[in-house]
């Protein structure tokens, strides 16, 4: 499984056409909240603990660019300079948006 196409469609959105043809959909802020670094499971562990809200960087959820990382993952550029995300292929379809994907997790 693997993108066959990836395309940032809005401000907020990216798309993503799979071989097995399912067009995923993604939102900035769900790709950056799941962000598989380690710094940010850190902060998500952080947040969990307290009850302080995050504290949003500008350019947090805005995205620069997305390069492949071999032929596993992808690597995604923050504007706010954040780069050490790297999605696997798998963990992406996992956190796909699009209405099928919805509708499964849903029920
Ligand atoms: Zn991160
Ligand atoms: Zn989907």
């Amino acid at each position: 499984m693997t993108p066959r196409k990836i395309k940032k469609t809005s401000l907020t959105e990216v798309r993503i056409e799979w071989d097995d043809g399912h067009k995923g959909l993604h939102t900035l802020q769900t790709l950056r909240q799941y962000c598989p670094c380690a710094s940010c499971k850190m902060e998500i562990e952080a947040n969990e603990r307290s009850v302080m809200l995050p504290i949003l960087k500008p350019g947090q959820y805005e995205l620069r660019s997305i390069d492949t990382v071999g032929n596993y993952a992808v690597q995604l550029t923050w504007v706010d300079g954040h780069r050490t995300g790297i999605y696997t292929f798998d963990y992406l379809r996992q956190l796909c948006e699009c209405d099928e994907c919805k509708r499964t997790t849903a029920e």
